[in-house]
């Protein structure tokens, strides 16, 4: 694609990163094929192509953003579908990334989007205000009616309560050194975050157990949020400071020896694993940040690589629908290591048809634009129901929930299974459900 960028534009950093991007990209169109909002939408404009059009339009133009742009930046899931079908190689995350960040300098939200924004950016990322006002939520769901008459609001005020549990697990399960049983064989330091940390604890309780029984010295090194939620709302000031936060803490544990830095939220993964793009014009964190996404892992990466003991568990043939998030396959291309091990833990794994294309959960997408949300939902979970699965298994957070409320399957992180199979509790999802009944106690009730 052939820009007209001015040299004056090219001496920001942040254009001349994008006017690469722009340039690579070809106008193929191969990536419209894969993007879930063309394939619901059929414009156009709500296609990667389309989009990539109207941000250079915007960048190239120094122009600020309008309603219609917004609109179409708005609906983008940032799923990076586009990026995995592109043969040309556009980097389309940071393109948006920056994007987003241009539309809020730029562009004044209608006063119920702002406020709604600053609630999700001024809660979300902090478990304790997080826990309260999920609270707040449980007992403002008999209001859902009332709420979601709000004029251009009360869709998503019903959405954000409607993905609220009804009760949150008691105070968070983490600590700050779990010690190995046995011999020590390595030494890493996983991300506690944030809503994860107050709507389930137990997804890094299992993922401590699974490691320190294979011999994994486990830190929480408090680093708190890192950053993603807001990073994709377009809040750069704020990712920056909740990352640095981050790369501070994991700095201290780098230096006195970690094998590598666990995710068990694949969301929150592919934003660390970027720290170093993030911060490559911030001298004072260029170089730290560098060593912080060098060091990120996804959990079933590392548990991988430990070369856990085969078919642990035997007894049962549970049959498991593999959910593989967007940000674990599109945004870390991390695509068979999580099956691998399942199947290596005894597991029956099926891939979900149309695999490609989003749930609708991406990141506070679905609190947003529910309505698109809700049909990505609905396409998702019948392809789901078409494997008939004993259980659905992924690795972030945000597809459990999204995915879990549109159907009775229970639905539990990978590393849940993994740590059942290998001496753990069952997860709490399947607990009594026959589904988690050893394999002859069930062929014996057939
Ligand atoms: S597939 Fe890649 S090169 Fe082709 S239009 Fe899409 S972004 Fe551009
Ligand atoms: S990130 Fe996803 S929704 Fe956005 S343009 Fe790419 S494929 Fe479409």
């Amino acid at each position: 694609m052939q820009t007209t960028f001015s040299p004056a534009q090219l001496a920001d950093p942040h254009m001349a990163a994008s006017e690469k991007i722009l340039r690579t990209c070809v106008h193929c169109g191969f990536c419209t094929a894969t993007c879930p909002t063309y394939l619901l939408l059929g414009d156009e404009l709500d296609s990667p192509r389309g989009r990539i059009y109207l941000i250079k339009d915007m960048l190239e133009g120094g122009k600020a953003a309008t309603a219609q742009v917004v609109r179409h930046i708005d609906r983008c899931l940032s799923c990076l579908s586009c990026m995995t079908t592109c043969p040309s190689g556009v980097h389309y995350m940071h393109l948006i990334d920056h994007a987003r960040s241009h539309v809020e300098r730029t562009f004044r939200r209608p006063l119920h989007d702002r406020v709604l924004r600053a609630i999700l950016a001024n809660v979300l990322p902090y478990p304790g205000r997080f826990r309260l006002a999920m609270r707040f939520a449980a007992l403002g769901r008999p209001l859902r009616p009332l709420l979601s008459r709000i004029p251009g609001m009360g869709n998503r005020l019903a959405a954000m309560l409607d993905l609220a549990p009804p009760s949150l697990p008691d105070g968070r399960t983490s600590q700050p050194t779990a010690p190995v049983t046995g011999a020590r064989r390595g030494r890493v330091a996983m991300l506690e975050g944030c809503a994860q940390s107050v709507l389930a604890p137990r997804y890094n309780a299992a993922a401590i157990r699974l490691l320190t029984r294979h011999g994994i010295e486990v830190v929480q090194a408090g680093e708190g949020c890192c950053g993603a939620l807001v990073h994709h709302m377009g809040r750069d000031d704020q990712a920056r400071r909740l990352a640095r936060l981050a790369i501070d803490a994991w700095s201290v544990e780098l230096d006195r020896g970690l094998d590598a830095i666990l995710v068990t939220a694949s969301g929150c993964g592919t934003t660390i694993k970027d720290y170093g793009f993030m911060f490559r014009d911030e001298p004072a964190y260029a170089a730290k940040a560098a060593r912080v996404s060098a060091a990120a892992r996804d959990v079933t990466e590392y548990v991988l690589s430990l070369g856990l003991p085969g078919r642990a568990r035997g007894e049962t043939e549970l049959v498991v629908a593999y959910h593989s998030a967007c940000s674990m396959q599109h945004g870390q291309q991390i695509r068979t290591e999580p099956k691998t091990l399942l199947k290596q833990a005894g597991f029956t794994v099926k891939d979900v048809p149309e695999g490609h294309i989003c749930c609708g959960s991406a990141g506070t997408y679905n609190l947003l634009q529910p309505e698109i949300a809700a049909r990505l939902r609905a396409r998702k979970v019948a392809n789901i129901e078409r494997l008939r699965p004993d259980v659905i298994a992924t690795g972030n957070i945000g597809c459990i929930t999204q995915i879990g409320a549109g159907t009775g399957i229970p639905i539990v992180h990978t590393v849940e299974l993994l740590d059942w199979a290998t001496g753990g509790p069952v997860p709490a999802p399947l607990a009594g459900h026959e589904a988690a009944r050893p394999l002859p106690a069930r062929e014996a009730a057939a």
